[in-house]
């Protein structure tokens, strides 16, 4: 079967170039040698995975039933035969420390124990009622200890709690505009997908189907910039600024002292509500980064891990928002919202999402998850130095991104500049194919509660083989 990342075809043509430096600080020929080794030594080891990838082409677009099954580093998908704590097991019976974990959807580990039980006890008392059951009560107890906001929704994935608020949001402030940080991701929400160009937004590049011009209504600015931020806000035409508090979706960026404060500050003399997704950065510690740091958002979204990994989000507010929000449906009328959908909310949803809030995402895992991961970032930065890599390490709680760059990126723009596709790829091969898995889109890891110093030592230990390689 033909490899079908670029880069390995590339590679055979470019030998002329061979001693040249790669961006990433390491001789390219080394890249380009390794990812054709390692791409080869996967074909070799998966066989069932390789079959299975040939048979799915008959009914699923691409071979997948969603296409970003395909982001992966290796030439046909891995297809998973179980999955238990922090351990994955593949077709072939390969088992592998799983640090991508759902790349969050799994972060506190996969079927954890009390989630299992939960879901197995209501699946045989209906799954799906349009209708509340007891557990509302104690999961929105939950929800306001763990965040301090008093009001919450429920959706199926943190797009749509990202989606809904954003009309919130312009509903109470009756102003049209969105603004977003360059290299920002918040789910498959049109109104995010702008990014800048030569200080001018324009829309993500790859949009199917996009007719209609997203910048009439998103602004967009990097993040850490303050002056722009306040250039941006100052006409008053803002509805919200949706953010993570620190990049996750394009490397990592984290935010320079003061800029969060300046944000809130300037959402506040502006009057622009200011939502914080948390849908990754809940690694942070309990609460979020939103408790840790005591950050103070009109809204509050959260997705992917909230239910164990089960489809659910939700979104939190103020009592003062939730008294804006009945004023703006009075305003609207009866009629339909334009937010709701059937699933959401369900009963399955509700009886996972409070096991795992009582549970599974508390206090005490974090204690675990925190130390573990500082470790892991530690441990992945010292053989780094120890090989004179011009890369760092940053973390955000239990979630570190080793960046192959010297310089910790400011904003989405030098974040992206930090990507080196082709090293990225060679590495995540060479740990996969030595049953480790980090997050196939950057070099994210993630340390869940059951993971043990074990995992992260050979995890260390690998990287360092793979940078000997590499580098030699
Ligand atoms: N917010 C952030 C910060 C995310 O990283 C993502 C997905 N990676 C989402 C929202 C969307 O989550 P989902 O795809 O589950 O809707």
């Amino acid at each position: 079967m033909a490899p079908l990342w670029p880069v390995v075809a590339a590679a055979e043509g470019q030998s002329a170039r061979i001693m040249e430096l790669s961006e990433a600080g390491l001789p390219k020929a080394q890249v380009e040698a390794m990812t054709k080794r390692e791409t080869d030594r996967y074909i070799q080891s998966n066989p069932i995975s390789q079959q299975l990838g040939e048979d799915a082409r008959a009914n699923w677009i691409k071979g997948v039933p969603h296409h970003w099954m395909l982001d992966w580093s290796t030439p046909f998908p891995l297809f998973v035969a179980d999955a238990m704590g922090a351990t994955l097991t593949d077709a072939d019976g390969h088992a592998y420390d799983d640090f991508c974990l759902g790349d969050t959807g799994s972060m506190f580990g996969h079927s954890p124990e009390p989630v299992a039980r939960a879901i197995a006890a209501q699946a045989s008392h209906g799954l799906t009622y349009m209708l509340p059951t007891e557990d509302i009560i104690a999961v929105g107890r939950l929800l306001e200890q763990m965040f301090g906001l008093p009001q919450w929704q429920v959706t199926t994935t943190a797009t749509d709690a990202n989606r809904f608020v954003i009309r919130w949001c312009r509903a109470i402030t009756k102003r049209t505009k969105v603004l977003v940080f360059h290299g920002a991701y918040h789910g498959a929400v049109d109104d995010t997908f702008v990014r800048l160009k030569n200080g001018k937004a324009i829309h993500r590049p790859g949009l199917i189907g996009q007719v209609y011009d997203l910048t009439t209504h998103t602004k967009v600015v990097e993040f850490n910039d303050v002056a722009a931020l306040e250039a941006a806000l100052k006409d008053r035409d803002v509805a919200c600024v949706i953010t993570e508090p620190a990049l996750t979706n394009i490397g990592m960026v984290l935010p320079q002292p003061g800029f969060l404060d300046a944000l809130q500050d300037l959402c506040r003399k502006t009057e622009t509500l200011l939502v914080i997704d948390e849908t990754h950065t809940i690694s942070t510690g309990y609460g979020g980064y939103t408790r840790t740091h005591n950050l103070k958002p009109d809204f509050l979204t959260l997705g992917k891990p909230v239910a164990g990994g089960l489809p659910t989000a939700v979104f939190g507010c103020t009592a003062e928002i939730a008294a804006r929000m009945r004023v703006a449906e009075q305003e609207a009328g009866s009629g339909y919202s334009g937010m709701g959908t059937t699933l959401s909310a369900n009963a399955l949803q509700f009886k996972a999402m409070r096991a795992n809030l009582e549970h599974v995402m508390t206090p005490a895992a974090y204690d675990h998850m925190l130390p573990l991961s500082e470790k892991l970032a530690r441990g992945i930065e010292a053989e780094i130095r120890k090989r004179d890599i011009p890369w760092h390490v940053s973390n955000v709680g239990a979630r570190a991104e080793f960046v192959c760059a010297p310089e910790r990126p400011r904003n989405g723009t030098e974040a992206q500049a930090a990507m080196h596709g082709p090293v990225e790829l060679a590495l995540h091969l060479y740990l996969l194919n030595r049953g480790l898995l980090i997050a196939p889109f950057h070099n994210m890891t993630l340390v869940s509660p059951v993971t043990t110093p074990a995992q992260v030592e050979r995890l260390v230990a690998t990287i360092g083989q793979c940078l000997d390689e590499l580098a030699a």
